[in-house]
């Protein structure tokens, strides 16, 4: 069954379609040239079996500074935008989920210098398993260094999550499939590691964490939450530029983001990481953010947002 042809309903423009009629002109903006922007968040059951959109006020949050860094206007209010999130939820009857809100330019004009072009916003929910496949979750992943780099700062900005960014994610992944690998590790203009193609990524080194800087990449919730968590276990965690051969000779590696939550990663470009399993610090981390996520730590309960 195709992903459009489904039971449910999706917000547009502040109504709600039925799943099946929630189309678009095949001359929209947004499909021929990529300015658009969006975020996925995630739902988790709580123990208590309540529904919980996990930091979802950071998320709305880099959606309207994602738009604000291309120039675009949401054509509605982050209030709005948040209690649609946490409606598609209810009205698609989900326990668990990944929440896509995307704003795109519409079809009113065609051309880079179109005028009048409106802004149209659409929230969709679903049921989303592992990211990378339960199996990624539990033994890790095999990982690629790119030949494509991640865009320079200087060509699109790392930090918005804008749509057209995503066929330099998708190169990187597709090489690395098409070469047999999981997953493609990006290095930025200068060489050093940025991030995966949808993930941050980590390597621990004698018992220290490190992430690269802000620069080159998307800043990522998991990854600001990661951190957060080291610092409250005593595991010394810092931002720091590494390059390829670092990540080979790293005691351990994983990525982290929304869909990928955190996931082991067990060689990269053939080198074995530490064990060539998950190591300890990884699973530590991947344990306690599952804890925050489903409502087992009380420090972190105002990071969930009630369906
Ligand atoms: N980097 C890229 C390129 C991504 O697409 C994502 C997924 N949003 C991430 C990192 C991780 O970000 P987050 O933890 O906020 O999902």
């Amino acid at each position: 069954m195709s992903f459009s042809d489904r039971d449910g309903f999706i917000w547009l423009d502040g109504e709600w379609v039925p799943w099946r009629e929630a189309k678009v002109h095949v001359l929209t903006n947004t499909l021929h040239y990529g300015l658009g922007v969006f975020e996925g968040i995630r739902v988790y059951e709580t123990e208590s079996g309540e529904s919980a959109a996990f930091r979802l006020e950071e998320h709305i949050a880099r959606f309207f500074d994602s738009a604000k860094l291309v120039y675009l206007k949401v054509n509605c209010d982050e209030k709005t935008l948040f209690n649609a999130c946490l409606d598609s939820v209810r009205q698609n009857q989900l326990k668990e989920a990944y929440i896509r809100p995307m704003t795109f330019l519409g079809s009113e004009g065609m051309g880079l210098h179109a005028k009048n072009l409106e802004a149209h916003t659409m929230v969709a929910a679903w049921g989303w398993g592992a990211y990378l496949g339960a199996e990624a979750l539990a033994h890790g992943v095999r990982v690629k260094t790119s030949s494509y780099r991640r865009n320079h700062t200087d060509s699109l900005h790392a930090k918005a999550k804008v749509n057209g960014q995503y066929v330099n994610s998708m190169m990187a992944l597709r090489e690395a499939q098409v070469c047999g690998f999981d997953e493609a590790l990006m290095l930025d203009h200068t060489g050093f590691v940025a991030e995966g193609s949808g993930e941050n990524f980590f390597i621990v080194k004698n018992g220290e964490i490190l992430t690269p800087p802000p620069h080159a990449i998307l800043c990522g919730i998991t990854r600001d939450t990661i951190l957060q968590l080291a610092h409250d276990l005593n595991i010394p965690a810092r931002e720091a530029s590494f390059t390829r051969d670092d990540v080979y000779l790293a005691d351990e590696a994983f990525f982290t983001g929304t869909a990928a939550e955190v996931t082991p990663v067990c060689e990269v470009d053939g080198h074995k990481i530490g064990e060539g399993k998950p190591g300890p610090v990884t699973l530590i981390l991947q344990q306690a953010f599952f804890d925050v996520v489903k409502g087992r730590n009380a420090k972190y309960k105002h990071w969930l947002a009630l369906v």
